[in-house]
């Protein structure tokens, strides 16, 4: 039977290649996106010309009901989750004094209350039919932690928190909850960087590129396969961060 994966903010950058790599390996993808609804028509259309049929979901994943609906929809389309990859995030970048409430509420619903919507909603199915695979997309700002980047930081610093708690929780159900910490990755988060800023930023880089959506594509792949990993951060960064 065809596995389902969920993979959140799908219409752009990681999400995007994710649903790209799992579509093509012959997993039924529900692609979720939220403000991005012309990327994600084009990517369901792009996906249609190879053959292969992904659905598309708008929701917000900051907001109970909404992920309540979507996860619904997709339990009764198709009976069961194998796989969620739970990737929508925002950045932003602010001096850590100049943060306002609206900004670190904002960041904390989008980056990590999230996680915790679409996960409950969706580990449900999977406690009962004892099988699944969880993929949280952290950062590796949640490692280290980033200058000017410190609720951005805070909030991927609590995906891998829980990342490993879950992971422990939910081991005896045979769910494996893993976390990917992208380094520098080629995206819209990091259009706000100018050419000079991204010789400097791979001159930093052993590989000395900065990364692409399809080298995490790849990592997620990886873990979803290897049925012995559980509560892992796999930092995926062109070997950046120590
Ligand atoms: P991106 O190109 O800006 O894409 C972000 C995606 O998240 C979009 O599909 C967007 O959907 C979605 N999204 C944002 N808010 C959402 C919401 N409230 N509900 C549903 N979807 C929402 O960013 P990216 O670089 O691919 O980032 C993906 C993940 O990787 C993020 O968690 C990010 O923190 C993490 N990451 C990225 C890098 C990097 O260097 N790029 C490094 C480390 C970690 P819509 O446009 O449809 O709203």
């Amino acid at each position: 039977m065809q596995e389902v994966a969920v993979i959140t903010g799908a219409s752009r950058g990681i999400g995007r290649a994710c649903a790209i790599e799992l579509a093509k390996k012959n997993v039924k993808v529900i692609a979720n996106y939220n403000k991005s609804k012309e990327k994600a028509e084009e990517l369901k259309r792009e996906l249609a010309e190879q053959g292969i049929e992904i659905d598309i979901f708008k929701c917000d994943v900051s907001k109970r009901e909404e992920v309540k609906e979507m996860i619904n929809f997709v339990l009764n389309k198709y009976g069961k989750i194998d796989i969620l990859i739970n990737n929508a995030g925002i950045a932003q970048e602010k001096l850590f004094t100049d943060l306002t409430d609206e900004d670190i509420d904002k960041m904390i619903d989008v980056n990590l209350k999230s996680v915790f919507y679409v996960t409950q909603e969706t580990i449900k199915d999977m406690i009962h039919r004892q099988e699944g695979c969880i993929i949280n997309i952290s950062s590796v700002w949640g490692i280290t932690g980033g200058s000017c980047e410190v609720h951005y930081s805070a909030t991927k610093a609590g995906i891998i928190g829980m990342t490993k708690a879950l992971a422990k929780e939910v081991g005896l159900s045979n769910i494996r909850v893993n976390a990917i910490a992208p380094g520098a990755i080629d995206t819209d988060m990091n259009k706000n960087l100018n050419q000079l800023e991204i010789e400097d930023l791979e001159k930093e880089i052993p590989l000395k590129r900065m990364g692409t959506p399809k080298d995490i594509a790849n990592a997620v792949y990886m873990l979803i396969r290897n049925p012995y990993i559980t509560g892992q951060v796999i930092k995926v960064d062109g070997g950046w961060i120590d």
